[in-house]
């Protein structure tokens, strides 16, 4: 190796590093990481939906010490509490040493994924065949959903107000189900269709049975032996179905990707690499200055609307409440706070690089991403974190020794999106979008990097601790 040029010099010292995530992390960072995401695959395979990651959140929690939040009474630094609500949306806190007047660190990362949701009458017969009618929940390429194998997961509430839990489809030996689609031979017509039209929403039915009960083919026998199955199995009848939450999911599970193992597919990426990076930093920083608030929220892929999603008053009571126990108003409580609004962003993709500007993408392995706007059509439907609020995170993670990179969600007018974020900062509390680049996002298998999850962990982390 020769004397470096004073142009190497310069731009050492000068210009933004581009070297790669993995060498700036090192290879105790990347054997962290692998070790992190072992778990992290098992938490994917068991929550793939809200509900399921919201028990995940209990039981892990009620391991690690905490219980219900009473408002009743009052804690003391160290505590552990959390609030569930209505089994979708979760709140976990931290008690810190210093009071919540003195501001509250929040995690908010959203449990929802994008799937089809079962309609309320869904089962019907059609030639012999027996479907499911869906209607499709957030925003996907409808195509993706054919001819995969899919569960079923959800709740079903019977009139007498007892529940079944149902998840078929998970275990070695359990039926699947699948969206069926046109063979090529007949699908010249289909094919010069533009993708959004080419699959009908109407047509992402699911495919659940094809024997007549018993030896009588008249109408509806088919779907009347679905019934009875269904019945035997779970004690419902057809009238059930208008009380439940029934989702068809990927039914494969989450396995490394690449013959070095860097990366992970799975369904449900979004937004549960955050979920479980941001949960299991509340879990690690048992004793924080500040309290801690993690949110684990439903309805993000369909705009946080209900009572479920951030636009509820649900995070908002909590705070009120933590403020009451200090007999402060709230608004003390918000105006000191700092959030991270822990979601994912999209991976530059060298496939279609047209959708991307290099220069302001966020990368696989590139670390962590801090976003400091999403939105769209000019930061239309975003926070836009300030200045000042961007250079305490950059010295949080700095500190931390985090490896990080920021990036935009697409080029200018290309598209765009929204998280959760600008629902916090309304509360009039700082916040930023943090979370791990996806490749694939919304797909029913979306790819991140093993090294990006632990980085998101570990800044979570160090967040948690400032
Ligand atoms: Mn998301
Ligand atoms: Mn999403």
């Amino acid at each position: 190796m020769g004397e470096k040029t004073n142009l190497e010099q310069m731009k050492e010292k000068l210009l933004r590093s581009k070297k790669s995530g993995v060498v700036r992390a090192g290879a105790e960072a990347v054997r962290q990481a692998d070790e992190y995401c072992r778990d992290y695959k098992a938490f994917l395979n068991e929550a793939k939906t809200e509900r399921e990651a919201v028990n995940y959140a209990i039981r892990h929690a009620e391991a690690a010490g905490f219980v219900p939040f009473d408002a009743g009474r009052t804690y003391q630094a160290g505590d552990k509490v959390y609030l569930n609500n209505r089994n979708k949306a979760i709140i976990l806190a931290v008690f810190g040493k210093k009071p919540c007047a003195e501001g509250v660190r929040i995690a908010a990362a959203h449990i929802d994924s994008p799937r089809l949701d079962l309609k309320p009458n869904p089962l019907y017969e059609k030639t012999g065949l027996a479907f499911f009618d869906t209607h499709y929940y957030g925003g996907i390429k409808k195509y993706q959903w054919t001819t995969i194998p899919l569960a079923l997961h959800g709740r079903i509430v019977k009139k007498d107000g007892s529940c079944v839990d149902i998840r078929l489809g998970e275990d070695e030996g359990d039926p699947q189900f699948c969206v069926t689609d046109l063979l090529p031979h007949l699908a010249g017509e289909q094919m010069q269709k533009p993708m959004a039209k080419a699959i009908d929403g109407e047509n992402l039915d699911i495919l659940i049975g094809s024997r007549p009960l018993g030896d009588d083919d008249g109408a509806d026998s088919v779907k009347t032996n679905i019934m009875l199955l269904l019945n035997e199995k779970y004690g419902i009848t057809e009238d059930d179905f208008v009380s439940a939450d029934l989702s068809m999911v990927p039914a494969f599970r989450a396995a490394d990707i690449g013959f070095d193992r860097s990366m992970i597919g799975s369904y449900g990426h979004d937004d549960r690499v955050c979920a479980y990076t941001s949960f299991t930093a509340a879990l690690a920083v048992e004793h924080p200055e500040h309290t801690t608030v993690t949110v684990l929220t439903d309805k993000e892929e369909i705009g946080s609307e209900g009572n479920t999603g951030l636009q509820c008053d649900y995070l908002r009571h909590f705070i009120e409440d933590l403020a009451a126990m200090e007999n402060v108003p709230a608004r003390e409580v918000f105006r000191r706070s700092t959030c991270f609004s822990a979601d994912v962003n999209a991976a530059y993709d060298p496939a279609y690089a047209f959708a991307y500007e290099e220069n302001n993408s966020a990368y696989c392995n590139g670390g962590v991403v801090v976003t400091k706007y999403t939105g769209a059509r000019g930061k239309s439907g975003t926070s836009d974190a300030t200045a000042e609020f961007m250079g305490s995170v950059r010295r949080i993670l700095d500190d931390a020794g985090v490896v990080w990179q920021t990036g935009e969600l697409g080029r200018v007018d290309i598209g765009g999106g929204g998280t959760v974020a600008m629902y916090i900062a309304n509360l009039n509390v700082d916040v930023v979008d943090v979370g791990v680049p996806v490749l694939s996002m919304h797909a029913p298998l979306e790819v991140v990097s093993k090294l990006d999850v632990f980085m998101t962990f570990r800044a979570f982390e160090a967040f948690f601790r400032s």
